[in-house]
């Protein structure tokens, strides 16, 4: 069974089958192990108990990146394996990982003076050494002035232009659960992992699940149970033993956007913060981003919102770097934010704690969380490797991943910016114009022009979600019929970036999206108008950190 249409047959081909590996979690962790493990032959299942990428995965500050201020803390392999997948990452999936020019800009007083700047990008440069990316660029003040002007009033003392990567988090995640289900793999999202059913012997042969929709309980038979449940991974745990003790650390992140018109950075900024922490200023179309914070949080992830304290720091921090913006509260376009898993361990700032990834091995499971979008595939083969090892005999067979040089479904061949240029003519012959077929290529690849037919065959689909922005109607007709996109906010928050990025978040166009999924989905009145209040909660959600000044 290959992609991710006919949810009906997905779930009867989960409670049919005994997998030789039942994946919990559809983030970029889960996914990526599903697709690795799929490589190797394995028969796999993955469950997510909502959408793809809807947990950490989609409120990164989307950085495919080295981790420049990992080396402060000699994190010299995590840097090291970062920048090589970083320079695959861009080889093998150039519509999802593109390249982002930085700007790093150095304040007197903050952690990072100019020489150690110039320490940091040179071992930088040299762990990427033969990997084809360019070499960093040191600046004076007057230089450092000339590329970012909207610097200018702050206290500088100079700075560097480097090179790293921007990746939309969510769709590099759904395309790991398409590229898994290509490998035979079968992902079922809103299906939630309830508790292992255990043999006498301890081993857990089998789990019992929750159709979300539906609220049916059935059990699945799986050899061994790889759980990549992030910051729930604790929870997940205390299904079995509600006494369990906590293993893991949460720190939040906030992001807000901001119009691109009120700051229009030329490329992304760096900017040192207190405790080794860096704000980034990243231009995303027609939004700046700008994150992040790190504070320890201790409630229910479910819970995890941004808080108005956040956004009043990211501002405050904005304004010391870019003082003529003179950014304010009413310029917020978004603000969201996700949970970083760390390890617990010894107490002090989670923003010092170590980016390493956590993988336990227990009898019939193993357990994977923390690490970095970046580093995903890396995570994902020693995931499946300590799977191979619990399955013994069984995965004799499955000794080595196949993701090393495998594109993505994705990827076009040849040359990605050939490939755009090619797209946009053979479109322009369906009626589609120019800005939109780039938009379509650059954001979906060679799967473009599946969206193209759709407007093809319905030429109103052409119209833009919200005016002004490039995602088309056609993308959620086709975010439902081929990307698994089950309610509105999977569409304007996770398919398109229309949450994020649209002036009102997309409120208005929210009734006519629950209209093409309504008739897409078969779904009722009631059904069509909950998905779309339920987007309406996601937004407020987001506004209630801008509704207070602190
Ligand atoms: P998640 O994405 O949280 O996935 C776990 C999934 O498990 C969730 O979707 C959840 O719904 C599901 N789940 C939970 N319980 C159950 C259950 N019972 N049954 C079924 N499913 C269940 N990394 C980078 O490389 N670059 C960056 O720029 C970057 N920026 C970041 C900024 C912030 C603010 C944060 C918080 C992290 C950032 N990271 C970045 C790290 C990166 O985002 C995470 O490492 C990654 O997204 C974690 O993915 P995951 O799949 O492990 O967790």
């Amino acid at each position: 069974m290959t992609g991710l249409a006919r949810r009906p047959e997905r779930l009867a081909a989960l409670q049919k089958t005994t997998f030789d590996v039942l994946v919990v979690g559809g983030g970029i962790t889960g996914a990526a192990v599903a697709r690795d493990a799929a490589s190797r032959g394995l028969s796999v299942a993955l469950i997510e108990r909502e959408d793809w990428a809807s947990g950490t995965s989609w409120r990164s500050s989307k950085l495919v990146h080295g981790g420049l201020r990992y080396l402060q803390s000699g994190a010299l392999s995590l840097v090291y394996e970062s920048l090589a997948e970083r320079e695959r990452l861009l080889r093998l999936a150039p519509h999802l990982v593109s390249p982002l020019e930085f700007l790093f800009a150095v304040l007197p007083g903050r952690w990072v003076s100019r020489p150690v700047l110039a320490a940091g990008l040179t071992l930088y440069d040299w762990l990427s050494l033969g990997r084809g990316a360019p070499r960093h660029r040191r600046l004076g003040r007057r230089e450092t002035l000339a590329a970012e002007p909207l610097l200018a009033g702050a206290p500088f003392s100079g700075g560097a232009i480097y090179r790293d990567a921007r990746a939309d988090d969510a769709r590099l995640t759904l395309e790991n659960v398409l590229d898994a289900a290509a490998l035979g793999a079968v992902p079922v999202s809103r299906v939630a992992f309830q508790k292992p059913l255990r043999n006498p012997d301890g081993e857990c042969p089998a789990a019992s699940l929750r159709d979300v929709e539906s609220g049916t309980v059935f059990p699945v038979r799986a050899r061994v149970t790889i759980r990549a449940a992030g910051p729930w991974s604790d929870a997940l745990r205390r299904t079995e033993d509600a006494a369990a003790a906590a293993r893991m650390r949460l720190s939040l992140g906030a992001h807000v956007t901001v119009p691109a018109s009120r700051l229009p950075v030329a490329r992304a900024v760096a900017i040192p913060v207190e405790s080794s922490r860096l704000l980034f200023a990243i231009p995303s179309g027609p939004v700046t981003l700008l994150g992040t914070t790190d504070t320890e949080y201790r409630g229910d992830p479910d819970a995890a919102a941004p808080r108005p304290e956040d956004v009043a720091y990211l501002l405050a921090r904005a304004g010391e770097a870019f003082p003529s913006a003179a950014l304010g509260l009413e310029d917020v376009v978004a603000a969201f934010a996700g949970l970083r898993t760390l390890r617990i361990g010894r107490r002090g700032e989670v923003a010092r704690a170590s980016r390493e990834e956590i993988l336990e091995t227990s009898p019939g499971e193993v357990s994977v969380a923390g690490g970095k979008l970046t580093t995903h595939r890396r995570m994902a083969v020693r995931a499946v490797d300590a799977a191979v090892a619990v399955l013994g005999d069984a995965g004799a067979r499955a000794r080595v991943s196949a993701t090393r040089d495998r594109s993505f479904p994705g990827t076009p061949e040849g040359p990605f910016e050939a490939f755009v240029a090619d797209f946009v003519r053979r479109a322009a012959g369906s009626g589609v114009p120019a800005g939109a077929a780039r938009h379509l290529a650059l954001r979906y690849g060679a799967r473009a022009e599946e969206v193209v037919s759709l407007v093809r065959e319905t030429p109103a689909l052409a119209r833009p979600i919200v005016p002004g922005l490039p995602d088309l109607e056609a993308e959620a007709l086709f975010a439902a019929r081929s990307e698994d996109a089950r309610d509105v906010s999977d569409v304007l928050i996770r398919r398109t970036h229309v949450f994020w990025q649209a002036r009102g978040q997309g409120a208005e166009a929210a009734s006519r999206v629950a209209e093409i999924l309504r008739a897409e989905l078969g779904w009722t009145s009631a059904e069509t108008e909950q998905s779309r209040a339920r987007y309406l909660a996601e937004v407020s959600r987001s506004r209630a950190a801008v509704a207070t000044r602190v």
